[in-house]
């Protein structure tokens, strides 16, 4: 097959706009603040920065993991920064935000796995923050309830993990990952804290059809998740996975209202979504339509 990496028109990258988005860029250069949303130069950030929403990564920048979609340095990490916590919930503060998202590498080399970081984070972004809401969107923690209780201990509004793909493709896309794992973590996180929101994600363009994608979506109703994002896959390097084909705006559409037949509380499916778009819509009672 021929791999197709022109890019269709609606994939063409829209341009930053916003009062919010260029205020709060200020202030980052100034501060020399880093969020994921600037560092793998999305799409949405005017939007998002715009209503106040931005996305941090914690834990360092080398993964244990070698996840084929993903740009992310593979190798083994350095030491723990007990400081980050405090640094994170600053950098919410002077971008006033309302919703944040804090993520991570892996850690498999910790017993943690890094969820004490987390919780740390959590906590800190509270105190400074108490009208911030806090979404987390971690690993899998090797399936560990242990390290997962340290983290809903510390009452995330949002408890975010992503599947990413479908199971059939998971040695390419997720090769240390397990797919049941994954869904076990987000089910006993809601057993945990019943209040707290769960959501999932997966990508579009990797190989999977339509019954997979749609069997994916029922095991992740099973497993009793309310909140499911869905996304076009866009290679990061030549050194990645290719992209097999891009869906189109139907398709996306297609699955936003199979979603809400599953009964998925929200559904965000679009070219761009990206697990942290319209965050701030999804932490409050309301349900979208
Ligand atoms: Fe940042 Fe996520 Fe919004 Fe992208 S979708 S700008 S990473 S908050
Ligand atoms: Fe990237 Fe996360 Fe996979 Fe690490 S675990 S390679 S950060 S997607």
């Amino acid at each position: 097959t021929i791999i197709p990496e022109r890019r269709p028109e609606w994939l063409r990258v829209r341009a930053p706009k916003g009062e919010n988005y260029q205020e709060l860029k200020q202030l980052m250069r100034g501060q020399s603040l880093h969020t994921v949303c600037e560092e793998a130069r999305c799409p949405n950030i005017g939007e998002c920065w715009g209503h106040k929403t931005a996305t941090f990564m914690i834990l360092g920048r080398v993964c244990t993991r070698s996840c084929g979609f993903c740009a992310v340095e593979t190798g083994r990490p350095m030491g723990l920064d007990w400081e980050e916590p405090k640094r994170v919930a600053e950098a919410v503060q002077q971008m006033g935000l309302r919703h944040a998202v804090v993520t991570s590498v892996n850690r498999d080399e910790l017993k943690d796995g890094g969820a004490g970081v987390f919780a740390s984070t959590i906590r800190w972004i509270r105190r400074l923050n108490p009208e911030c809401k806090v979404e987390v969107l971690t690993p899998d923690f090797k399936g560990s309830a242990d390290a997962l209780r340290v983290v809903m201990d510390a009452k995330p509004d949002i408890f975010n993990h992503n599947v990413e793909t479908i199971p059939r493709l998971y040695k390419q896309v997720r090769p240390q990952a397990v797919y049941l794992r994954s869904l076990q973590v987000l089910k006993l996180a809601k057993e945990m804290y019943p209040g707290t929101r769960t959501k999932s994600g997966f990508m579009l363009g990797l190989g999977e059809t339509w019954d997979e994608i749609l069997e994916v979506m029922r095991d992740m109703r099973e497993y009793d998740i309310d909140i499911l994002t869905i996304g076009q896959y866009l290679r990061p390097s030549f050194q990645h996975l290719p992209i097999q084909r891009y869906a189109s705006l139907e398709e996306f559409a297609a699955l936003k209202a199979e979603g809400k037949k599953l009964g998925f509380r929200h559904v965000e499916s679009g070219p761009f979504v990206r697990s942290s778009y319209h965050a701030h819509e999804q932490a409050d009672g309301a349900t979208d339509t």
